[in-house]
């Protein structure tokens, strides 16, 4: 007879999903005993503030755990940090710790989110090579930077463009290197990013295109990294924004449905192939009712999908149905993003990119609107904005009008 401890639910992951589902569950359900188990050992947290306010030593560890500590007790939530789950196995309801525990469930959530993935080149495991996906990596990024040190980032994408912004606000040199041909290229229309390459400009950040690194150098810590272009870099640290590989070895092994790059698929409730367990976040690949099927890795996805399969998990049948959003810093510029930019063709330009405030409106090939970027819009467009994505009109339909400020967007709805 095995020795296993009975719950109603059980969530594995102390990430925006996980936590936001724990409170979620309580909103529903005030009583049935609940164990939220993650193998990092904090209370669960969100990583935006991680590559911005934290690492610029502007925000401190307040912003990031995104409740007070008392939520838990107060809740009757069970916490249990550095214990890593190792075994699903649905077909009991029970779920197994690497510390030996096992935990039976009624409703088990997945929101194991994913891992930095460290580029494989010679070098990669020397000291002050970093990535960055935790309290740990944005503490020891922020106490190897500073004046007089010399940053390589790698990346071109959200954590790179962003991790180089806060290192130069830090008083650090920054090159940033990364293979596409311009910052943020799968996203930013051109004339955005040649805006974001003047800006790394302004504040003295080097900007190399179309190179990574081909190895780094050191003794124990980095010193120098030997770039594809040949060119030889004297550095303190590097900080590889090069993306995540997701955290789905328990679901692919309790014989979950799997979906592209190792996603947990999920229906419209969030449930996974087995009835009884969810998915949540950076994992979950769900039909959503104006893109199709798809996986986001954003802040504002994982927490409204902990929300939503919480509330599920507590009794709850509700679609999960919130039009996919998500924001980014860069210096002094903010902008916000409705909608799917995965595959875009054209954008129309609304307001003024030097006055700084503006929206690009994407278009895909079969000319519908996909989704809508903006930075500092007047406050009378952000739903009217969001509307239009849902409703896909064409640009034959309101490319002409979109452009001209005079147009309300309310009359293009
Ligand atoms: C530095 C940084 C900045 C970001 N900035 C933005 C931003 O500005 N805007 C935006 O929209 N998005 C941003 N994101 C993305 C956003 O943070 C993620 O989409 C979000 O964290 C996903 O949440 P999650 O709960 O799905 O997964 P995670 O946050 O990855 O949490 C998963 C948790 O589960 C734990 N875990 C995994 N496996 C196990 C296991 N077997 N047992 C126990 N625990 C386990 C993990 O260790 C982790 O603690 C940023 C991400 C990073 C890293």
């Amino acid at each position: 007879m095995r020795n296993v401890k009975p719950y109603k639910y059980v969530i594995v992951g102390g990430g925006l999903a996980g936590g936001h589902a724990a409170g979620a569950i309580r909103q529903v359900d005030s009583a049935g005993p609940l164990i939220l188990v993650t193998q990092e050992p904090w209370k669960p947290y969100q990583r935006p503030p991680l590559s911005k306010a934290y690492l610029q030593g502007k925000a401190g560890r307040d912003k990031v755990f995104f409740r007070d500590p008392e939520f838990y007790q107060q809740n009757e939530i069970q916490v249990l940090t550095g214990v890593r789950a190792t075994v699903l196995e649905p077909e009991n309801h029970v779920l197994s710790l690497g510390d030996g525990r096992l935990l039976s469930y009624e409703k088990l959530l997945l929101a194991t989110g994913g891992t930095a993935w460290r580029l494989p080149i010679p070098g990669n495991d020397l000291q002050r090579v970093f990535t960055l996906r935790t309290i740990e990596d944005s503490e020891g990024i922020r106490a190897a930077a500073g004046p007089g040190k010399r940053a390589l980032v790698l990346g071109g994408s959200f954590i790179g463009s962003e991790v180089a912004a806060s290192l130069a606000m830090l008083g650090t040199e920054v090159t940033l290197a990364f293979r596409d041909s311009r910052v943020l290229e799968s996203l930013a229309p051109p004339e955005l990013s040649e805006a974001l390459h003047a800006l790394y400009d302004k504040h003295g950040v080097r900007i190399l295109p179309g190179t990574v690194a081909r190895s780094l150098e050191g003794d124990r810590a980095v010193r120098r990294a030997l770039l594809e272009n040949d060119e030889l870099l004297e550095i303190d640290l590097v900080v590889m924004g090069t993306g995540i590989r997701l955290n789905t070895g328990l679901a692919r092994e309790a014989g979950l449905e799997m979906g592209e790059r190792d996603a947990v698929m999920v229906d419209e409730h969030l449930r996974t192939s087995n009835p009884d367990v969810y998915a949540a976040g950076d994992i979950a690949s769900w039909p959503d009712p104006t893109f199709g099927r798809r996986r986001v890795e954003h802040w504002d996805v994982a927490k409204n999908q902990g929300q939503r399969a919480g509330r599920n998990m507590a009794g709850e049948e509700e679609p999960y149905t919130t039009l996919p959003y998500f924001f980014s810093d860069i210096f002094d510029l903010s902008f916000e993003v409705w909608g799917n930019l995965a595959s875009w063709q054209r954008v129309v330009l609304r307001g003024d990119l030097d006055e700084g405030s503006f929206a690009f409106y994407y278009f895909d090939a079969d000319g519908r609107l996909t989704g809508v970027l903006a930075s500092e819009r007047p406050d009378e467009e952000r739903k009217p904005m969001q509307a239009l994505v849902r409703q896909r009109p064409t640009y034959d339909q309101v490319g002409e009008e979109l452009r001209s400020e005079r147009t309300d967007l309310r009359d293009l709805l």
